[in-house]
């Protein structure tokens, strides 16, 4: 059903792609994430809760096809839907049937709930092809609510010592996520870098509850911000757009900060182990929920996740991605942050 060329994954029957890496005909994008979404394709088909960022990411040019969950397609008669990925706004699972057999591309996904996207659904399927990002039993999850608490409690100290607070992460999907974690509680004013801000405006107008927030860059000269607090992408970690802030802290969300060692990597205060991925018992639960015999694995520890898999009966590959050696994924290196401002 599916094949791996150069350009990625491929449906030779149906001619079409999947979150091709390099310009094709025709493209199904998973979600808008710059190692999935990448510009340059005569015309894709994506799902509608995802239009606006897709929209941001690839620009106005682009011919975007949409697509509502669930609702099927039929491309050169193989049968195409989209399916809830739980990842960030608007991200899908690829489910292909063709000739009475299924397949499931999962892109990103997650399983815990998160109220900035539609939940994670389990497909049944024959082959599953998934990620691994986090495919080792050492990456397991909080709960997010004691995350979010901790976080919280972060603010309100440093809030208390006359600092701003000054958390990192992905400009799309993680930074509302934690936006969304802080809404009804007490927090400072909120301040976004333009990356997050702009995004964060494409998930209000999803639709998405999300609290007030102001630019930095649109704050008025000497504004003071102690007691706030301020989201901004990996890339601000470390760089001299922190100095405006005055006295503050940092921290970065992300899964990667459940090792030890990368939030001093980062030399940041504080890391807040917070994943849009699944952690491990949930990806060896979802695998086991769709009911597939065969699974490829690709993005991240798939040589692991195979070798377990393959001793539980399973038949398994393994898929090279295109970003090898880069840090897997959005959460560990912000991939595709250039149209990040830098003032
Ligand atoms: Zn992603
Ligand atoms: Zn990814």
């Amino acid at each position: 059903m599916l094949t791996v060329t150069q350009s990625g994954l491929y449906c030779p029957a149906a001619d079409f792609y999947i979150d091709p890496w390099s310009p094709v005909d025709r493209a199904v994008i998973t979600h808008a994430h710059g190692d999935h979404a990448r510009w340059g394709s005569r015309r894709y088909l994506a799902s509608r809760a995802g239009e606006r960022v897709l929209r941001t990411r690839l620009g106005p040019e682009a011919n975007i096809e949409l697509v509502d969950y669930g609702e099927p397609v039929n491309i050169n008669g193989v049968n195409v839907s989209l399916i809830p990925a739980g990842h960030i706004l608007g991200s899908a699972q690829v489910r292909i049937e063709h000739r009475g057999e299924v397949w499931v591309v999962s892109g990103d996904y997650k399983t815990e709930p998160d109220p900035t996207c539609a939940p994670f659904e389990a497909e049944r399927c024959h082959t599953f092809i998934t990620e691994s990002t986090f495919g080792l039993p050492i990456y397991t999850w909080r709960p997010q609510r004691e995350t979010f608490d901790e976080l919280l409690g972060w603010w309100r100290d440093n809030a208390a010592e006359g600092r701003a607070s000054v958390v990192c992460g992905y400009a799309l999907g993680k930074a509302q996520r934690i936006l969304a974690g802080v809404l009804g509680n007490e927090i400072g004013p909120v301040y976004t870098h333009g990356a997050v801000e702009r995004l964060t405006q494409d998930y209000r107008d999803a639709g998405v509850e999300l609290p007030a927030t102001t630019a930095v860059a649109a704050l008025p000269k000497g504004t003071r911000f102690a007691g706030s607090l301020i989201v901004a992408p990996p890339s601000a970690a470390g760089s001299t757009w922190l100095r405006r802030f005055g006295d503050h802290s940092t921290a970065f969300a992300s899964g990667w900060m459940r090792v030890r060692g990368a939030r001093r990597r980062r030399a940041l205060d504080r890391g807040f182990v917070l994943s849009d991925h699944v952690d491990w018992p949930s990806l060896m639960a979802t695998i086991d929920a769709t009911g597939a015999e065969c699974v490829w694995v690709t993005h991240g520890y798939r040589e692991p996740v195979a070798r377990y898999l393959e001793e539980r009966g399973l038949r398994t590959s393994t898929i090279a991605s295109q970003w090898e050696g880069e840090g897997e994924g959005e959460d560990d290196t912000g991939v595709a942050t250039g149209e990040e401002e830098t003032s």
